[in-house]
């Protein structure tokens, strides 16, 4: 086993020491995890039209998703898109299981490929890591644990640091490190509070975060059912297990009881007593039992991506929800796609001034009041100017603005006015264009009300 308890103490908590993992699947899970940190460490240093490429400043209430600014007014887009990463999250595991666990949450990013590989480095592997701790405290194992730890230390503030940059922007956190101490004290102690809670993740809390802490793991037992892909061992190929004797005439199963995928498995369990809430879907143990099983030329996967009803013996795969769930999780995200990349640069709500329905005036011309509330959804201030798409209208505004400033909402009223021999009846359905430098960005809506040109008509 992997575990123990942890030496110098009374705690009852296992200590786990994972043995290095390697292989093909974990060379990918590599790459991928490396290319996920290199994107999350870049992120908010990418700058697109003078805005960062990601930003969530819950502060301020200012968000930026690939260069694009979002306002409280977009609350709309930021509700479906909860909506839609919540239904997405449901349907993905139902599907595929904690794949999200293993492959690209942060916590195991973080944890497997950066904080245990340097403890390997400086501690060596899991058994050396054990007589280690096991052993008293010479000056040689104040030296490796000084330096572990305070390499954690550096890197958890660099994980501070950005994760404060998704918050208030790079520039705003350069200002922080740069400017004297007295003029940022509050975001001095946040970064140093991050910085204290991720080295208190990384370094002593570890696998606790995935078996107990996180509700995503906990619901794993209300999302999987049997058709659900997930990393399971294959009882039928792999039972009865033991080691192989030479000339032994028992059937025996292909499992050689070698204990590799329980030392392997960053979370301490065995894998071989059936899903458990505990596994991450880290492939760990897949990689370690397929070198087993190629040393003994056997066929691999006797640990693998299967499903209930697969090792069940079920022909039937499932792959037709599979399909379906991947396409409505496809369509769920092209909707979310289209929300936010068709989204105007200004947002309008026109209505008719209250209480008035139209007003007649002695050179023949009719007018309606209005007024618009209009909002610049961009980072710049914006020029605007209204006009009305067909030339029977003309506009007269009473409180004219001529610039509408970046995130701002303004209130503009305005008389429409018509000549009345135009007019043809009661209801004229009207457009009005807001336009940004001559291009029209939004079109609002509205009605024209007034007695028809020249006809004797009175209202009903
Ligand atoms: S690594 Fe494979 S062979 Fe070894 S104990 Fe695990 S399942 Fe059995
Ligand atoms: S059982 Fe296997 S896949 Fe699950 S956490 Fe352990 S090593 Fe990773």
């Amino acid at each position: 086993m992997g575990a123990t308890t942890i030496p110098g103490t009374k705690s009852k908590r296992q200590w786990i020491y994972a043995k290095k993992p390697g292989g093909k699947l974990f060379n990918y899970r590599q790459w991928f995890g490396y290319t996920l940190l290199f994107f999350l460490f870049a992120a908010p240093f990418v700058k697109i039209n003078g805005e960062p490429f990601l930003m969530f400043n819950i502060i301020d209430r200012k968000f930026v998703l690939f260069g694009s600014v979002f306002w409280p007014q977009d609350l709309h887009i930021f509700v479906f898109g909860m909506l839609i990463a919540m239904v997405c999250v449901v349907l993905f595991t139902v599907v595929y299981g904690r794949i999200w666990c293993g492959w690209a949450c942060p916590q195991t990013i973080f944890m497997e490929l950066v904080f245990r590989r340097i403890e390997y480095w400086i501690e060596g592997d899991w058994q050396q890591q054990r007589k280690l701790n096991e052993r008293p405290n010479t000056l040689q194992k104040q030296l490796k644990k000084g330096l572990k730890h305070t390499i954690f230390f550096g890197i958890s503030f660099l994980i501070s640091n950005i994760f404060l940059a998704y918050i208030i922007g790079v520039d705003a956190l350069w200002k922080i490190m740069t400017d004297p101490v007295s003029q940022h004290l509050g975001g001095l102690i946040a970064i140093l509070l991050f910085t204290l809670v991720f080295y208190g993740v990384f370094a002593y809390v570890r696998e606790i975060v995935c078996t107990t802490i996180c509700p995503y793991g906990r619901l794993q037992g209300v999302l999987l059912d049997d058709q659900s892909i997930t990393i399971a061992y294959d009882v039928n190929r792999g039972e009865p297990r033991g080691h192989r004797k030479k000339g032994a005439e028992e059937e025996q199963g292909d499992c050689v009881d070698c204990n590799l995928c329980v030392q392997v498995c960053p979370t301490g369990i065995d894998i071989r007593n059936g899903i458990q809430m505990e596994c991450v879907n880290c492939t760990a143990c897949i990689d370690a039992c397929d070198a087993v099983m190629e040393k003994l030329d056997r066929p691999k996967r006797l640990i693998g991506f299967y499903s209930a009803m697969e090792l069940g013996g079920s022909k039937k795969k499932g792959n037709t929800r599979a399909i379906a769930y991947t396409l409505v999780l496809s369509f769920l995200l092209i909707v979310f796609g289209w929300l936010i990349f068709s989204r105007t640069a200004i947002d309008g709500t026109l209505l008719r001034a209250k209480g008035s329905s139209y007003q007649k005036h002695p050179n023949g011309t009719i007018s309606n009041l209005y007024s618009v509330e209009l909002i610049n959804k961009t980072n710049g201030d914006l020029p605007i100017q209204l006009v009305p798409e067909s030339q029977r209208f003309a506009i007269k505004t009473i409180n004219h603005i001529d610039t509408l400033k970046r995130g701002a909402a303004a209130q503009v009223s305005f008389f429409l006015i018509s000549d009345q021999q135009a007019i043809q009846t009661y209801k004229t359905n009207v457009r009005i264009n807001v336009e940004v430098n001559g291009k029209i960005v939004e079109t609002l809506k509205t009605t024209f009300v007034a007695p028809p040109g020249g006809a004797s008509w009175t209202p009903q």
